[in-house]
């Protein structure tokens, strides 16, 4: 009877033509942990995703583990975060992968940044002195839930196109995420409302998203340019025109020196706060909407504490 039980539908399928699993599991390699979050949410158990980076490392700079190798070359979809953030190790890994179904411009290869909104696109000529600007604008646009909706908006598609008999599934799970991303997002924006406009000063540029959308106003950097680790004159600088503004919050990515930020907090009285800037930063930020509700949690006990308005 059990034996009948389980190979029942087998045995359906048999009998009409169809197979018994109709759903194949599509295998996802996302690069990093929050493009890996958002889609197990649009995929749910028709898809296997496995990710490169960590959410506490630093995405421009990962190590080429032979094992990632290993990984895309069994993987059906490839989401990447785009705009030159993995410029300096994914196209190795794509290429030594073998696998023709990733490469770039092929079915299996997504650019995730293609619809959201980019900020921070330079106009005009691009030189080495500017320091490490991406030319095709900030690659860290996750940090914008609205982005977070378009980025799932793009793997539902790219999904459905692979399994087009999933494709409603994929429709209804996307559906699901939008309406719960939107039900958080009203407490986020609520949250934030009373410090729109709040200025503060982040380690690097990777909050031009964030601070957009929740109203906070980035008049500084700790980086004297992109991807150039601190000087003593630009900190000097930026500490005078901090206490000048009256800045009381540093933000910093959780993979840089403290060092500097907390003699900056030493001097000015202002509050380092390490913000989590991706999925899988801190254990708790287990999936996307985590990653919103810790920072803006965290941001907002900052403010207070420092009495910064
Ligand atoms: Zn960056």
């Amino acid at each position: 009877m059990r034996v009948l039980r389980s190979f029942g539908p087998l045995l359906l399928g048999f009998l009409f033509g169809a197979p018994a699993v109709a759903h194949a599991t599509i295998n996802v390699m996302a690069t990093t942990e929050d493009l890996a979050a958002i889609t197990r949410e649009v995929g749910g158990d028709r898809v296997k995703v496995d990710f490169i980076a960590r959410g506490y490392q630093d995405p421009h700079f990962v190590e080429a583990k032979p094992s990632f190798i290993l990984k895309l070359a069994k993987a059906d979809l490839l989401v990447a975060v785009g705009r030159e953030l993995e410029l300096g190790w994914l196209p190795p890994l794509i290429q030594q992968s073998r696998n023709a179904k990733i490469q770039v411009g092929a079915d299996g290869y997504l650019d995730a940044s293609l619809t959201a909104k980019i900020l921070e696109i330079p106009t005009g000529q691009i030189t080495r002195a500017m320091g490490d600007v991406h030319p095709l604008g900030n690659p860290h646009y996750w940090l914008d839930p609205e982005n977070g909706r378009r980025i799932a908006a793009g793997i539902r598609d790219r999904l459905a196109k692979r399994s087009p008999a999933d494709a409603s599934y994929f429709a209804d799970r996307y559906a699901d995420f939008d309406k719960r991303l939107a039900l958080a997002e009203k407490r986020w924006d609520a949250q934030m409302a009373p410090y729109k406009g709040l200025r503060i000063v982040t380690y690097h540029r990777s909050w031009p998203n964030f601070c957009e959308r929740f109203g906070l106003d980035v008049v500084g950097y700790v980086e004297p340019k992109p991807g150039i680790p601190p000087s003593p004159s630009h900190t000097l600088e930026l500490m005078q025109e901090m206490k000048r503004l009256g800045v009381k919050i540093v933000l910093v990515e959780p993979y840089f020196d403290l060092k500097t930020p907390n003699s900056i907090g030493r001097e000015t009285g202002a509050k380092v706060v390490v913000l989590a800037p991706s999925v899988g930063a801190e254990k708790e930020i287990t999936d996307y909407l985590r990653l919103f509700d810790y920072d803006v949690n965290l941001v907002i006990s900052a403010i207070k504490e420092t009495g910064a308005r």
